[in-house]
C-alpha cells in the first residue's frame, strides 16, 4: 500500500493522510523491565501464542498477570468429562504452563464464564468485571486477541467475543465516571492503558512487532505440552500422566509450530500505543 500510496500521492495529495504511522516500542520488548504485563484470553491455551514472549518478560523482571474469561469446560472430544471435571482440568493445566514461565499462581485470574458462551454473556458486567482488573493491575501493557486494525476481524466466537470485550474495557477503563463505584467505593482510580500487544493465531498481515524468542523456546514447548485435555491423546481419552513417548510426541508437536524467523524463533503482534479508541486504526 506504501507504494501505490507513493503513486497516487503525485496526483491525490491527501493519499498521506491515510497513511498510519507505523508503531514501534519505544525500547524493544526483549528489553522491557520492570513493566506490568496482562493478557486477556477467552481459554486456558489462548495465552500460549504469547508464552515465549510471557516468558521472556517474566525472566526480565516484569510482573505478568494472565486473565482468562472461560473455564474452558466444554472443549473436549472425550464424553466421560463433566463440565465441572473439564474445568478443574484446564485450571490444573493453565498453572502448569504458566510455572514453566515462571509466573506464579497468583496472577492467574480466570472470570469462571461457561466456555463457547462467551459472546451470549451480559457484556456489560464481562467488561465491569475486565475494568475492575485493569484499574487493579494498571498494566503497563496489553496482550489481548487483535479486535482487527481498520476492519473488524473474525476469529471463532470465544476470541472474537475476548477481542472486543478486552478492547471495550481498555476504553471503559479511563473514564472516572463509567462503573464510577469502582472509584467512589472501592477505591480504585481510572487508568489508561499505555500499550497494547495484539495478537492472533497467524499473521492477518497487520503484524508490526515480532518478538525474538528464541532463548524461551523451550520454556514455551514445554509450558504448551502441559496442555494435556487440548493436544496430544488427552484431547479425545484424557488422562493425567502421559508416557514418556507421548509427552515427546507432544513436545515436538509444540516446537514444530514454534514461527522462525531469519534463523531465529520469534511470536509476532501488532503493536498499538494510544488512546484506545483508536487501537483499530
Ligand atoms: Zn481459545
Amino acid at each position: 500500500m506504501k507504494t501505490l500510496c507513493a503513486v497516487l500521492l503525485v496526483i491525490i495529495p491527501t493519499c498521506v493522510l491515510a497513511q498510519v504511522p507505523e508503531q514501534k516500542p519505544e525500547i524493544p520488548v526483549e528489553q522491557w523491565k520492570g513493566k506490568t504485563a496482562m493478557l486477556i484470553g477467552a481459554h486456558a491455551d489462548d495465552d500460549a501464542l504469547s508464552h515465549g514472549t510471557l516468558a521472556l518478560l517474566q525472566a526480565h523482571g516484569n510482573q505478568v498477570y494472565v486473565v482468562t474469561l472461560t473455564t474452558g469446560n466444554v472443549g473436549t472430544q472425550d464424553a466421560s468429562l463433566s463440565r465441572t471435571q473439564l474445568a478443574q482440568i484446564r485450571r490444573q493445566e493453565e498453572l502448569a504452563a504458566l510455572a514453566e514461565l515462571g509466573v506464579p499462581a497468583d496472577h492467574y485470574i480466570n472470570l469462571g464464564y461457561d466456555d463457547g458462551m462467551l459472546e451470549f454473556e451480559d457484556r456489560k458486567a464481562v467488561v465491569e468485571n475486565l475494568v475492575r482488573l485493569l484499574r487493579k493491575i494498571r498494566p503497563d501493557v496489553l496482550f489481548a486477541w487483535d479486535p482487527g486494525k481498520n476492519f473488524q476481524r473474525w476469529h471463532k466466537s470465544d476470541h472474537r467475543a475476548a477481542a472486543y470485550l478486552a478492547a471495550d474495557a481498555a476504553r471503559a477503563a479511563m473514564w472516572r465516571l463509567l462503573f464510577e463505584g469502582q472509584i467512589t467505593q472501592e477505591g480504585l482510580k481510572e487508568f489508561m492503558v499505555p500499550e497494547y500487544l495484539f495478537y492472533n493465531d497467524y499473521d492477518h498481515g497487520d503484524e508490526n512487532l515480532t518478538v525474538d524468542i528464541n532463548d524461551f523456546v523451550e520454556k514455551k514447548v514445554n509450558a504448551g505440552a502441559k496442555y494435556v485435555s487440548q493436544f496430544g491423546p488427552g484431547w479425545k481419552k484424557y488422562k493425567a500422566n502421559l508416557t514418556e513417548t507421548e509427552l515427546k510426541e507432544m513436545k515436538d508437536s509444540m516446537r514444530k509450530q514454534v514461527r522462525m524467523k531469519d534463523g531465529k524463533a520469534i511470536e509476532g503482534f501488532r503493536y498499538y500505543r494510544g488512546l484506545p479508541d483508536a487501537l483499530g486504526k
